[in-house]
């Protein structure tokens, strides 16, 4: 057996995870090299005991995200259809606003004191207003993402 067809298995475990659903012709295929193929049948055995983890821990993802992350690191980003353009967005948002807060939080703390001693406002309040500049963008990101998903419960 050579590693194309290997590679052919994997990409289709992929594409029905992702998909979920392949053409019959290539169900048949899958099927056929999962029967013969021990390594195949491992990794796929794998991959949804991973799934089933993540699961079973309680870990609320979006149908489909683990699977979706895990095609973007296979598939250039042309290649990849989408069409929930909006989801991604949101999470895109929501990432760079807890990367932006966490980057210049030392900055912000910084301000927020001098802020602090220049207003004579007590440490507590300009601790406070620290911290709501820090989560209140991801706050928002957040819910943000929530709305999206509960207009779309598809997904
Ligand atoms: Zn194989």
């Amino acid at each position: 057996m050579t590693d194309n067809l290997h590679t052919r298995a994997r990409q289709l475990m992929d594409e029905e995870r992702v998909e979920g659903t392949l053409s019959s012709e290539n169900r048949a295929w899958l099927a056929a090299h999962l029967r013969d193929c021990d390594e195949c049948r491992a990794a796929a055995a794998a991959a949804t005991a991973a799934l089933a983890t993540l699961r079973d821990t309680g870990v609320e993802l979006p149908r489909g995200l683990a699977s979706r992350t895990q095609m973007r690191l296979r598939l250039r980003a042309g290649e990849l259809r989408d069409d929930r353009p909006g989801t991604n967005v949101a999470w895109v948002v929501a990432a760079i606003s807890w990367a932006a807060g966490a980057a210049t939080a030392p900055w912000v703390w910084r301000g927020f004191a001098w802020l602090g001693e220049h207003a004579g406002a007590p440490k507590p309040i300009w601790e406070i207003g620290f911290v709501l500049w820090w989560i209140v963008p991801a706050l928002f990101a957040t819910g943000a993402v929530v709305a999206e998903r509960r207009e779309n419960p598809s997904d």
